[in-house]
């Protein structure tokens, strides 16, 4: 049995990894260590509450001697590191919490995790050989694209919110643990994702839950902005692969080829919910006949970025990744999922 920690497993993407990483090894234990900050919630957790090899540690990755205690007490074999600052409006408000999170927080752990499994630069004590340290990013460390063109893992760092600059940093952080120790690294850096269990503050929930509560659908700006969206459980299996195959020191990016404007987003989403649950809502006295009638457009975000777009040719060719989902499907099965979440019968 070996035991990898894994952070931030309360929120998104932690938690639809879990269960998925939990059931295809049954030869890993798994750490989840999360502070449960108003991103996390043990709900999205419930699925594997009692699972005799998931161990669920409340706690800041940024607090040291926890990080240790964990190392010591498990035994930690690899670190697959989800836990971070994670959403740009927040980082415009209140920066210094990302700094803190994204940054320290990395470094915390990378350096307990160096000082377990090594004696000294590039010598990894006999047990520790094989330990990896999985650092999860995002495509937004590249900044920002002009109507052509995607992002590769060539692609000079040019972040432009305090949250893509906080993340860029702590991939910078993993990078020079690889170079100047010889840790086992990887970096992925990701677009944008969707599905089961996203926080209601991010642009796919918010959408969903205003439009059933018939709510007026807030987009920036002129809605032009395009994201390159992936459906969780295919970034999972990119993680999965980068992990277990990828080369050490390398990153790779995990992209959809699903380029969509926010409009296209919400129109989706619109019809989607027309077909299944019919718009009854009113506004003004008049019966609405779509939810799209629920679109309202508000300020921009300052600063917002036009477009990323993420070539995923690395992570397919090399290790054989492929999205299971198109967007149409990962749509479908995310809006059903909410549909649920809500208690809305179709
Ligand atoms: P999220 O905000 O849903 O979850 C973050 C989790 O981290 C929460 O459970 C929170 O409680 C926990 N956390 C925050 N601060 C902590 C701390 N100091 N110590 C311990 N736990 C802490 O985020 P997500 O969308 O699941 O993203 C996970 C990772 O993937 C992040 O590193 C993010 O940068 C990256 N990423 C996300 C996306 C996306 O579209 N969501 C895309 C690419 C990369």
């Amino acid at each position: 049995m070996k035991t990898i920690l894994l952070t931030g497993t309360a929120g998104f993407i932690g938690s639809n990894f879990v269960p998925y990483f939990l059931d295809k090894y049954p030869n890993y234990r798994l750490i989840s260590l999360d502070l449960l900050t108003y991103a996390g919630n043990l709900e999205n957790l419930k699925e594997v509450e009692n699972h005799p090899r998931h161990i669920f540690v409340k706690g800041n990755i940024c607090d040291r001697a926890l990080v240790e205690s964990l190392f010591m007490e498990y035994d930690i074999r690899g670190v697959i590191h989800f836990a971070a600052e994670s959403h740009v409006d927040n980082s415009i408000a209140n920066p210094a919490i990302f700094i803190e999170t994204n940054v320290m927080g990395t470094f915390t752990l990378i350096d307990v995790a160096y000082r377990h499994w090594m004696s000294a630069p590039f010598e990894y004590k006999d047990e520790y050989k094989d330990c990896r340290f999985h650092h999860i990013s995002t495509d937004e460390v590249y900044g920002t694209l002009g109507e052509s063109g995607l992002f590769t893992e060539e692609t000079p760092y040019a972040p432009n919110s305090p949250y893509s600059a906080s993340k860029a940093s702590s991939d910078m952080i993993v990078r020079s643990y690889h170079h100047t120790y010889g840790l086992n690294t990887i970096i992925t850096n990701c677009s944008n994702n969707y599905g089961p269990k996203q926080h209601k503050e991010k642009l796919i929930p918010t959408i969903i839950r205003n439009a059933l509560a018939g709510n007026p659908i807030p987009i920036y700006g002129d809605g032009k902005n395009i994201r390159d969206w992936l459906f969780v459980l295919d970034h999972c299996k990119g993680i999965d692969l980068a992990y277990h195959k990828g080369k050490a020191g390398e990153t790779y990016n995990i992209g959809g080829r699903n380029e969509r404007t926010n409009l296209q987003i919400v129109d989706k989403i619109c019809t989607i919910l027309d077909e299944k649950v019919p718009c009854r809502h009113s506004r003004e006295g008049g019966n609405l006949v779509s939810y799209k009638d629920l679109i309202t457009f508000v300020a921009d975000r300052p600063g917002h970025d036009k477009r990323y777009a993420i070539d995923a040719t690395k992570i397919e060719r090399e290790l054989g990744w492929m999205a299971d989902e198109t967007f149409d499907t990962g749509i479908e099965k995310t809006v059903e999922w909410y549909l649920a979440k809500y208690g809305i019968a179709k």
